[in-house]
């Protein structure tokens, strides 16, 4: 057996063939499948097969159209026969509301080249007699997808990467990992067969690899006890049964009637497809449990659970409802088996957390869908630096330290139970919450805040009166929630308002390497001490891997601030970064300080006002003065008896200081900006007022409009970038050029909705030129604005565009940067 590889995959299911054949394929000659048992005998062999189109992400939709696509070339390059069936996917809608989300996921579908039909309930009935439509408002149909044999696909790709030169090893499990600071040597025991149990043997090898991709489906918590980290994937239960064949659709087949595309009820939460002139369904019940969050006893090999008809009863009533004919017809075989989930229902695919060449791809529940794209955008992270789309919403690092087992538990039968709910995109989703809180949080909920979870902390989302519902405010349009957002950004450009930023990531960078050091690892002048810039670290090949807001404490000292959603992923390549330069520039040490302080941020031209009230100084007329406290700086102040780290910056684009205080006085400090701001009309406000309000300044976001698939050059921000220095991807950057450029628009849109960042840009004639990254509503042009990326030439002021939203194209014009006080007037403004 081979001991000495370049990669090793560890998993021989959908998800593990696809790596190694696609690693194979992007020019990686040395690599090596190890499965312990048989290829495909874990989640893999019990799949369904269905490889849904439809999804609301922009990279998961690119990774399952990929894989739609590629399915189709494997029987020419293999000559195994994958068994895809194509005969489409009809998507039903039994209410208005399901249409809007259609129509939404419709724009993103567009944006990544996903072909797509609408149909009437009377043209499905005409082509699908059995099916009852009456109650239907329509549904999408997508030709090219369909249900494939998701044990010949993962053979296929096996075969695949075979033909190119992997090894492929069944029967050795991997039972430990070293990484000896070069390499990792990977401890394999060979499994026998005893009494129809898979043991391990005495015989054990140790595999050197230089890199190691993981993808162990439902023995994700055993891989990562190996590997000392956490892995939120734990698989859920999820059932399948196959009915006798039904006379009406054997009769209607007879007649010459077209297969039935993958049928799904969204409303009514199943996918149904034919199987031998019966039908498959499948529902995505309530109630499913969690199962092998400790681990995969050894007794379960490719085994399933009982059946348990009773949870699916609603489901299988429903279905007798949408296809009458299924009344009469009894059961043949059922499929309970574990389904691998994550908290937020997407794979972990990326490098894993603290750990060099290991790379994750767990956590799959539309794995046959997604093994062909992961495979290909795996490779190339690994092979060339990062993939071409944004893999970030897939990081394994989005979940930090702070997750645990319960809460992947809880929040995986959360994920399972919402996969036919309507995907608002102002959805929030209830399970384990709240579990991170702010001190001031009882305070914030008792003045009617509508928290949102980012990175698990709770923020106010909104403020709205005693008794709003929430979860009744949703909407694909203008929510409920719309109205108050609109006061509280109103209150901000003419008043006065306080946001709760707490949950912004925290660094402190100190130590002789580390000027330096962050001189290379960001692409900004670094400021001078007391100041403060907005800088940007880039990935291997030039693209934003984070945008920071960095301060100088000292001469070698630094406070970072990033996006909150990020703190895991940020630390991490900050600590990788620093230890990999810590020779070449001197001793760097990296503090994680976002739990020590809180943050509030106090916009708008009465801010000042404010904070005079409190503050003491010797001269409290003057300390908040351009004069001592000048825009883009940082002083230490006393606001009362709080000691606070102000920074003048404000995110809104409004005259504003960022208060970072110690966590442990936030209520006083609450109380005492709450009672300052009285007399001023200051009013609380959310992250969804701030987020419309940063549109209008053209304040580009991290994970919408900054991220792993574009430069900071073509997010247009040069101002930014000191090309007269050197930094980490600086040149491959320069080589990039400008693929595409960021924009901001202002969209005259339909009158009860604005777009959400995921729409598709179009000109005049109906060319596809792009698309919306973010999206929302402006107090101060009164009319719908965005953010994307569109055709370096077209990003240009006045330009004339149109937003695909809901079923129609509506009218748009790129803005210059910053529509809203382009010279920074209010924001510099003196008093
Ligand atoms: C009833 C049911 C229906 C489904 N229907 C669909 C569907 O229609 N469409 C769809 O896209 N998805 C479907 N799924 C989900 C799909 O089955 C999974 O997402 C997919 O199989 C995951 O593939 P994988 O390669 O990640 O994991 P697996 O197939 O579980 O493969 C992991 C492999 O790793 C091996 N392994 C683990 N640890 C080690 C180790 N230490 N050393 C060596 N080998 C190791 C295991 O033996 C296993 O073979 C369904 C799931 C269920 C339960």
């Amino acid at each position: 057996m081979k001991t000495h590889v370049k990669a090793l995959v560890v998993g021989g299911g959908a998800v593990g063939a696809s790596i190694a054949y696609h690693l194979a394929r992007a020019g990686w000659s040395d690599v090596m499948l190890l499965e312990r048992d048989e290829l495909t005998s874990g989640s893999t062999w019990h799949a369904a097969g269905l490889l849904p189109l439809f999804n609301m992400s922009y990279a998961t939709t690119h990774i399952h159209k990929y894989s739609v696509d590629f399915y189709k070339t494997l029987e020419e390059e293999t000559g195994l026969n994958a068994g895809f069936s194509v005969v489409g996917n009809l998507r039903m809608a039994q209410t208005q509301d399901r249409m809007d989300e259609y129509m939404l996921y419709a724009s993103t579908a567009e944006t990544c080249d996903v072909p797509y039909e609408w149909m009437t309930p009377a043209q499905i009935k005409d082509r699908w007699p059995l099916v009852r439509t009456e109650d239907l408002k329509g549904a999408i149909y997508h030709p090219t997808d369909g249900y494939i044999n998701p044990a010949d696909v993962t053979m296929a790709m096996a075969k695949g990467a075979r033909q190119r030169g992997v090894i492929v090893e069944r029967k050795w499990q991997v039972d430990g990992y070293e990484w000896t600071g070069s390499e990792w040597k990977v401890t394999c025991t060979k499994m026998v067969e005893k009494g129809g149990n898979l043991v391990p043997s005495e015989e054990q090898v140790v595999i050197t690899a230089e890199h190691v991709v993981t993808a162990t489906g439902n023995h994700a918590q055993r891989t990562a006890r190996m590997l000392g980290i956490k892995i939120p994937a734990i698989p859920v239960e999820h059932q399948f049964i196959v009915t006798e064949p039904d006379p009406a659709l054997v009769e209607y087949r007879k007649n010459g009637g077209a297969e039935h595309p993958v049928l799904r009820d969204a409303d009514a939460k199943w996918y149904v497809r034919e199987e031998r002139g019966g039908w498959i369904l499948g529902p995505y019940e309530r109630n499913a449990p969690a199962r092998f969050a400790y681990g995969v006893p050894d007794s379960f090999r490719a085994d399933l659970f009982p059946l348990d008809l009773e949870r699916i009863e609603e489901e299988y009533m429903s279905m007798i409802h949408r296809i009458p004919s299924t009344e009469e017809v009894g059961l043949k075989d059922d499929f309970n088996g574990p389904i691998c989930y994550t908290p937020d229902g997407n794979p972990l695919v990326g490098p894993a957390p603290g750990l060099r060449n290991m790379w994750l791809a767990e956590g799959f529940s539309f794995g046959i869908t997604a093994a062909g794209g992961t495979g290909y955008y795996l490779a190339q992270m690994m092979v060339e630096g990062e993939a071409e789309i944004d893999m970030a919403s897939l990081d394994p690092k989005r979940y930090g330290s702070w997750m645990t087992t319960e809460y992947a538990a809880r929040k995986n039968e959360e994920a399972y139970e919402h996969v036919f709910i309507l995907h608002h995109p102002d959805e929030e989703r209830e399970a384990c919450r709240p579990l991170r809180t702010s001190p001031a949080y009882d305070r914030q909920a008792a003045r009617g805040a509508q928290f949102g979870a980012v990175n698990g902390w709770e923020r106010p989302n909104y403020y709205a009166p005693e008794g709003f519902d929430d979860h009744a405010a949703r909407s694909f349009r203008r929510g409920g929630w719309w109205q108050h957002a609109v006061e509280e950004a109103r209150a901000i450009r003419d008043g006065v308002g306080l946001i709760d930023a707490t949950a912004f990531t925290k660094h402190v960078v100190k130590g002789p390497g580390t000027t330096q050091f962050l001189d290379w690892f960001t692409c900004n002048k670094l400021p001078k001490v007391g100041r403060i810039n907005l800088t940007y670290a880039l990935t291997d090949v030039g693209t934003t891997r984070t945008e920071y807001t960095i301060v100088r404490l000292g001469e070698d000292e630094y406070y970072l601030v990033s996006a909150g959603a990020w703190t895991a992923y940020d630390a991490d390549c900050l600590r990788k970064a620093a230890a990999d330069k810590a020779g070449e520039f001197g001793y760097i040490e990296i503090q994680d300080v976002t739990t020590q302080w809180g943050v509030f941020a106090i916009a708008g031209p009465k801010s000042r006002d404010v904070l005079k009230e409190v503050i003491k100084d010797a001269n409290p007329d003057t300390a908040l003065s351009n004069k001592r406290f000048p825009w883009l700086s940082a002083r230490q102040i006393e606001l009362g008896m709080c000691p606070v780290n102000a920074i003048r910056v404000a995110y809104t684009g409004e005259l504003g200081w960022e208060l970072h205080h110690p966590i442990e006085m936030q209520n006083y400090l609450f109380d005492l900006l709450e009672q300052a701001g009285e007399k001023h009309g200051m009013k609380l406000v959310g992250a969804r007022a701030q987020n419309w309000l940063r549109q209008e300044k053209s304040y580009r976001a991290f994970g919408t409009e900054l991220g792993r698939d574009a430069t900071p050059l073509e997010a247009d921000l040069p101002r930014f970038v000191d090309l007269s220095k050197d930094f980490h991807g600086k040149a491959a950057m320069e080589a990039t050029g400008i693929r595409a450029k960021c924009c901001t628009l202002l969209i005259d849109g339909p009158e009860d909705a604005d777009p959400w960042g995921r729409e598709a840009l179009y000109l005049e004639d109906g060319t596809r030129i792009g698309r919306l990254t973010s999206g929302g509503y402006s107090v101060a042009f009164e009319k719908s604005i965005g953010m994307g990326y569109v055709r370096p030439d077209l990003a240009v002021e006045g330009q004339k565009l149109k937003v695909r939203m809901f079923d129609r194209l509506w009218d748009a014009t790129v803005t210059c940067d910053s529509p809203y006080d382009p010279k920074n007037e209010t924001i510099r403004k003196d008093g």
